[in-house]
């Protein structure tokens, strides 16, 4: 058993690690996360390397080699943890991570060669359409109607909680195609192209991200933008939330804030002595680096199941669960070993490292919805995951 990367792909971390040193600017606080930048300059710069990162060809990093990619889990994991870690927004999760493996499994050749040029280049933005206001975490339940009309659709409804759907041009889409059958088989999955006559976007402000509403007004959407078969939706959806499950970012980020806890626990002085010398501090960290040790490894697991072919199932949801939650622990010990202070307002000379605990703990709070709610992600582990023989 080895637990090292290959030589070719320390080499390849190497120049990731390299490219982010050049690319990243000194002054930057915003977040890695592309998606959730800010409008105006967070977004301008994040936008600027979603094409850089498109002219290094890292965005196809985990496609098939037949559609112009690398071919390797492990270098995609190895770019998104150094991405996410640095905080250098790039990784494109809604397109190259969730739409490209999402056509290239079910799509067709036509929707190949229209998108996934695009998408390696960083010239396509994409969001995902799944939510409603009565669909969350029971997302079969959705009701934007979709009515057949031979070689199109017409969409009427509402989307929510779409991350970047004001700057996208593209939105993956669930529709309920047939409502007289039961809710997961009558659901198609569209490519909606946000340009369309009768589509709105609106922007929803939230305390961390770019929540947006989408409004479908008598769409007309061609039947060639259907991925898969109609009403067999449910299946390709399953599929694209995988790939959204096995993400990196959440543990990448919980352990770049656990070196910065740490860093600001060694050179903090309370009574004259540095905080890491309290015990009860030493030992909170000393747990944390633990657990940002075994969430990992829970992600590695991962990529060692992809790139041997084995599915992934109830692995994502474990490492969802423990990243997600990880993160949460995190932004909690940061409050608390930072004290009041924590709580100053970000900006303000007293407030530790210009507030950003604050921040992690609204980032955190936000990790506890989502697709990835623990309660349902420990459903997936109860049905799937319990009981089976260990390696
Ligand atoms: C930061 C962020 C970004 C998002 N981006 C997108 C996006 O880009 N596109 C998109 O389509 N959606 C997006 N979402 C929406 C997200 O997918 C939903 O929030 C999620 O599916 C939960 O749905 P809900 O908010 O309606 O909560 P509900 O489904 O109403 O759940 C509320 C609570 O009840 C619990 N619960 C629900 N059902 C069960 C059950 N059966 N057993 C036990 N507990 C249960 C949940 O775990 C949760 O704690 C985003 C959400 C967040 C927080």
């Amino acid at each position: 058993m080895e637990f090292a990367f290959s030589k070719e792909d320390q080499a390849f971390q190497q120049e990731v690690r390299d490219f982010i040193k050049k690319e990243l600017p000194p002054t930057w606080t915003g977040t890695g996360l592309m998606q959730e930048a800010k409008d105006g300059e967070e977004w301008e710069f994040a936008h600027s390397m979603l094409r850089k990162v498109g002219e290094k060809n890292w965005h196809s990093l985990a496609w098939p080699k037949e559609h112009g990619g690398w071919d390797s889990v492990t270098k995609q994991f190895i770019f998104s943890h150094e991405m996410y870690f640095n905080e250098l927004p790039g990784v494109d999760l809604q397109g190259a991570l969730m739409c490209a493996p999402t056509v290239i499994q079910y799509g067709t050749d036509q929707q190949k060669k229209d998108h996934l040029p695009k998408i390696a280049k960083g010239q396509e933005v994409w969001c995902q359409a799944f939510s409603e206001p009565g669909a969350g975490s029971d997302l079969a339940s959705l009701s934007t109607k979709a009515v057949d009309k031979g070689d199109h659709f017409v969409v009427d409804g509402q989307k929510v909680w779409s991350t970047g759907a004001h700057r996208a041009e593209w939105a993956l889409t669930l529709v309920r195609s047939n409502p007289d059958v039961p809710k997961h088989k009558g659901i198609t999955f569209l490519l909606v192209n946000l340009k369309t006559p009768g589509v709105t976007v609106r922007f929803l402000p939230n305390i961390v991200g770019t929540y947006c509403e989408i409004f479908f007004d008598s769409v007309v959407v061609p039947k060639e933008n259907m991925v898969g078969k109609q009403n067999d939706g449910w299946r390709v959806t399953g599929a694209t939330l995988g790939y959204e499950r096995s993400g990196i970012h959440r543990i990448a980020a919980a352990r770049r804030n656990i070196d910065r806890l740490l860093e600001f626990a060694k050179e903090t002085k309370r009574n004259g002595v540095p905080l890491f010398k309290d015990p009860l501090v030493r030992n909170r960290i000393t747990q944390l680096v633990i657990e940002g040790e075994i969430a990992r490894l829970l992600a590695v697991r991962i990529v060692y199941l992809q790139s041997n072919g084995k599915p992934m199932d109830h692995e994502a949801s474990m490492s969802r669960v423990f990243g997600a939650e990880l993160q949460q622990r995190v932004a909690q010990a940061g409050m608390q070993i930072t004290r009041g202070f924590g709580l100053v307002g970000e900006g303000s000379k007293w407030a530790p490292l210009a507030g950003f605990f604050q921040r992690q703990y609204l980032y955190a709070a936000a990790a506890t919805v989502g697709a990835g709610t623990s309660e349902i992600q420990r459903n997936i582990i109860a049905q799937r995951g319990l009981g089976l023989p260990r390696i």
